[in-house]
């Protein structure tokens, strides 16, 4: 398929075009530099070439900066120079792999299809490395069939958590239809390529979705709700969350922006849910009365709201219970689970126990490693 340069863009350098696409990526994740974290299935924290295909749009989403009626530079990057960057990149080991989204180009089936033709080509070139893509609400389903055989990761962001909410912030998409549905054929497509032998010996990732937080106005516990009920549902591993941030001349650009202890908190909440196998209900009381996170560790208030069942005995608890007290992981609590009977602190530290923040919560050997002010000290 032949690219044709927009006549506009044409006195842009390719350095000009990667330096607006790499901002432009700022509401799909991570951060605004051309590089991006990202979670391998192994739990493996790994660097991605992050950029937009283009910031051009056809979408009118309020908060976004790329909204087809804002006035801003806009440009775009060739499936062949996207294609040559990352082997740049991945070459001299900056990156493992590719995160590549877009605006939407005309629509999402033409979008897609230049978002697969990139990793077909790389794929071609024998790329080894991994390729996450967020692709356009409403993809049809035989491109993410195809996706499906190239890339690692992908799926659509869902950015908020109802129908009435997302009709707001994206008026030019259906929640029911270009999210969820996609968000399910994507799971669906995940079992099967995880069943498929001989899948190139690539692994593939869980669903992906972001959630924009503070565009609309749901609350925390919306959010968190939502979380669980993907995981369920649509094989969704690790939410993204993006706070929400106004940019002049958008609908919201008068919004009072979501503080970033806001996405901090909601990271970490997924995380129980994801790591320590709680429910969201089980996190229901940890939240103001209107439903919002506060700036605390949300571990630490969960202990808080639980304070009855507290100091646990390191040497009799369930693992269920040890994963409750704050300082104490999934890993730190098997390896208790494994070598118990523990006889103090320093073994503890050695399991991986932040031993100061556990130590107001459990006994050792019949007695407690603190006293009751320090604990209420922790608590507060
Ligand atoms: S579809 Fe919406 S969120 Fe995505 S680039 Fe266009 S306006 Fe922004």
């Amino acid at each position: 398929m032949s690219y044709v340069r927009p006549p506009n863009e044409a006195h842009k350098t390719l350095t000009e075009r990667m330096r607006y696409l790499a901002s432009g990526t700022k509401y799909d994740s991570c951060n605004q530099s051309a590089v991006c974290h990202a979670f391998a299935p192994d739990g493996r924290c790994i660097q991605l070439y992050k950029t937009l295909l283009t910031n051009y749009c056809s979408g009118e989403c309020t908060y976004c900066p790329n909204r087809c009626e804002r006035d801003t530079p806009r440009v775009s990057l060739s499936p062949d120079e996207i294609v040559k960057i990352t082997w740049s990149f991945y070459r001299r080991n900056v990156v493992e792999g590719l995160f590549l989204s877009s605006g939407v180009l005309g629509d999402a089936e033409n979008t897609s299809e230049k978002q697969l033709e990139v990793a077909r080509k790389l794929r071609s070139q024998g790329f080894q490395g991994y390729i996450h893509m967020r692709l356009m609400p409403g993809t049809p389903k035989y491109l993410l069939e195809e996706i499906a055989d190239v890339a690692n990761k992908f799926g659509v962001n869902a950015e908020t958590t109802s129908s009435t909410n997302y009709s707001e912030v994206c008026p030019n998409f259906d929640y029911k239809t270009d999210v969820l549905q996609r968000l399910k054929w994507t799971k669906e497509l995940i079992i099967q390529k995880r069943k498929e032998v001989g899948y190139g010996g690539r692994i593939i990732g869980a669903n992906d979705t972001q959630f924009v937080v503070g565009a609309a106005d749901e609350s925390d516990r919306d959010i968190v709700h939502t979380v669980n009920k993907f995981m369920d549902k649509y094989d969704l591993r690790r939410p993204y969350f993006m706070s929400f941030d106004p940019v002049s001349d958008t609908p919201l650009e008068h919004n009072t922006p979501s503080p970033q202890w806001r996405e901090v908190r909601l990271y970490q909440t997924s995380y129980l849910l994801k790591d320590y196998g709680l429910r969201a209900r089980d996190l229901d009381e940890i939240y103001t009365d209107t439903g919002f996170l506060k700036d605390q560790d949300p571990k630490v208030l969960l202990a808080q709201c639980n304070s009855e069942i507290f100091p646990i005995d390191i040497n009799n608890a369930n693992l269920q219970e040890l994963l409750l007290v704050p300082g104490i992981g999934p890993v730190s609590a098997s390896r208790i689970m494994r070598s118990r009977p523990v006889n103090c602190e320093q073994e503890l530290v050695r399991m991986g126990v932040v031993i100061t923040r556990a130590r107001p919560y459990i006994k050792l050997k019949g007695c407690c490693q603190t006293n009751l002010s320090a604990f209420m000290e922790v608590c507060s």
